[in-house]
């Protein structure tokens, strides 16, 4: 799983023994792409602990579940890509990117109809109804 930070903030920087090095910040940056471990090694307690390779260093942080619901966006979950712009959606009902499946059925949410239809030339145009965009959960 994948989140982007969507508000810079500071974080105590701590040693890799877990202790934190007094009046030393971080600053976790808007936009920065964080891996978020599914493992539950664990340094210092946090709830979510998030890793970033740069070319430099190896950057972990862990934060509370609360933080990580304000600063962060889940982007990349179960192969999904659940980024959304500006809260309005995302790119499968907003930009009608193909969503994964297995077969050779392409599918796609159609906003206009509410529905998820399969693109297929060979075969009539077959649909599912929705109300919701079953990957963001924003009402269509
Ligand atoms: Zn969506």
């Amino acid at each position: 799983m994948k989140a982007v930070c969507k508000e810079t903030f500071l974080i105590e920087k701590c040693d890799d023994d877990g202790c934190t090095i007094p009046n030393k910040y971080s600053r976790i940056k808007e936009g920065s792409i964080w891996n978020v471990e599914e493992d539950l090694t664990r340094i210092i307690d946090g709830e979510i602990r998030l890793t970033r390779n740069t070319k430099k260093t190896f950057h972990w942080i862990e934060i509370t579940k609360e933080h990580f619901e304000q600063y962060f966006e889940t982007i990349i979950s179960h192969n999904f890509d659940c980024s959304i712009a500006k809260r309005k959606g995302c790119n499968y009902c907003l930009k009608g990117k193909r969503i994964p499946s297995t077969g050779d059925k392409r599918w796609y949410i159609n906003e206009n109809k509410k529905e998820i239809q399969a693109d297929d030339e060979n075969i009539s145009v077959e649909t599912i109804k929705i109300a919701y965009c079953p990957v963001c959960g924003r009402e269509l």
